[in-house]
């Protein structure tokens, strides 16, 4: 780290120590060259995630308007009171994936979970989100969904 009096480039630590309740640490270095002490920080880059939209336009992905939008398909709902927990699990999944997801790709991570979870709230979310995107494409992933993520029947015994 280049001394902030003298530039030169070599020091050595002197002390360590954990910051901002672990999201960052806290050093004093002493340079080599002129023996003063200037302090760094160190702290984890926020990895972005960014949502790609059809139309091509790319914006950072937003939890609270994810759950907006999920907290209106479960309105009055027995899991209304899983939102954030949905859209947690949404984000954590879409990280997984990312940097950048397909915004189709977060819509149907919510309806297969929704899916799963409650069948008015995923019907009314599939309405919602069919406002918002090509209509044939939607029907087209819908069916690929339902066809992936249908329970699998048993092929009958002896054939
Ligand atoms: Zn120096």
């Amino acid at each position: 780290m280049r001394c902030p009096y003298c530039r030169e480039d070599d020091d050595k630590v002197v002390d360590s120590r954990v910051a901002d309740e672990g999201d960052a640490i806290r050093r004093r270095r002493e340079c080599l060259g002129c023996g003063r002490r200037f302090t760094t920080h160190e702290r984890i880059d926020a990895l972005p995630l960014v949502v790609a939209k059809r139309s091509g336009v790319k914006e950072p992905f937003v939890r609270a308007k994810l759950a907006r939008g999920i907290a209106q398909a479960v309105g009055g709902r027995p899991i209304e009171g899983a939102v954030d927990e949905i859209a947690a699990e949404i984000e954590e999944q879409m990280r997984e994936l990312g940097p950048e997801v397909p915004s189709e790709a977060v819509g149907l991570a919510v309806l297969e979970r929704l899916r799963a979870l409650d069948p008015v709230a995923y019907l009314r979310f599939a309405s919602v989100y069919k406002d918002f995107e090509d209509v044939a494409d939607f029907e087209q992933e819908l069916a690929r969904l339902q066809k992936t993520t249908a329970p699998k029947r048993r092929a009958p015994a002896g054939s």
